[in-house]
């Protein structure tokens, strides 16, 4: 068992965010190579989230939205609302590119956990896809309702097309709650807290902290006192050495090389159309090439 903080950051115009994977002391939890959770937080009018269009490839973006509403759109063609309850998935594959933006006009309330989920080497090269789920399994256990967002869970399999062994699950409580989570002893798993404390096998988990348990565990007893959600990530060990640089997964320095070079010239990644903010210009690589040296 491990403790990690997350960070803090921020993405697009400001929106202040939390990060807890990727983590100095842990770069993956399964697939799953990037959590950000966001709010939950009141915006005023224009100040929501707002994310020009930007490219990815190797990877799968997964939005779970908890609060408020954003819309998606991307160089498929898709604009898509997500609203509180639903997933968006989005398959780079060899590459993609896409914006998020809240609503401009009015003020609202806003809670997302965005999430990237590497793809395996023989999947990485892909054409580009994007779902949204509009529906997701929903359970009730000792208190907490829980959200089957990836994977399977207590007999219940979530429609999100994904190409490793995984799990995501959400558990919400308005008050005390207590129940014991049946684990796939061949994953490991983090759990994060992302409002109120929990207490996780025991340990009690303030919003922010993630804590990770190693293969082999079968069981885990989560509690709460007092309203509170927890989000729960597994999978097998991902087992390939992935490079995660700004927005790309890849395995080499040169198809970063390449996949910025794509972007600056307009190529590969086809285009956003409507998006509110400008188009985001990749880092310097250079940070890169000394993190690689390290
Ligand atoms: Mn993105």
């Amino acid at each position: 068992m491990e403790r990690l903080e997350s960070q803090r950051a921020t993405v697009g115009e400001g929106f202040e965010i939390r990060r807890a994977l990727p983590n100095r002391r842990r770069r993956m939890v399964g697939a799953w190579c990037f959590l950000d959770h966001a709010g939950p937080a009141d915006y005023a009018a224009g100040r929501g989230l707002n994310v020009g269009p930007h490219p990815h490839i190797g990877l799968q973006t997964f939005s779970w939205m908890i609060e408020g509403s954003i819309l998606h759109t991307d160089s498929l063609g898709y604009r898509q609302w997500i609203q509180p309850g639903q997933v968006n998935l989005m398959t780079a594959g060899q590459g993609i590119s896409h914006a998020e933006e809240s609503p401009a006009d009015a003020p609202g309330r806003f809670q997302l956990a965005q999430l990237w989920i590497a793809l395996p080497d023989a999947e990485r090269h892909r054409e580009p896809s994007f779902h949204h789920y509009p529906e997701l399994p929903v359970l009730d256990r000792g208190g907490f309702r829980i959200t089957v967002l990836a994977g399977r869970f207590a007999g219940e399999r979530a429609p999100a097309a994904v190409y490793s062994a995984l799990v995501g699950i959400d558990l919400a409580a308005a008050g005390p709650a207590r129940t014991e989570l049946a684990l796939d002893p061949a994953f490991e798993h983090g759990a994060m807290t992302l409002e109120g404390e929990v207490t996780v096998g025991g340990e009690p988990l303030a919003a922010g902290a993630l804590l990770y348990f190693g293969p082999g565990r079968e069981r885990l007893d989560v509690e709460t006192g007092s309203a509170a959600r927890l989000l729960l990530i597994g999978g097998a060990p991902f087992g390939e050495e992935i490079l995660l640089w700004w927005n790309f997964v890849a395995r080499t320095y040169g198809e970063m090389e390449q996949a910025t070079h794509d972007w600056l010239e307009g190529d590969r990644f086809g285009e956003v159309s409507g998006a509110r903010a400008a188009r985001l210009v990749a880092p310097d690589l250079k940070g890169l090439r000394l993190r690689d040296a390290r």
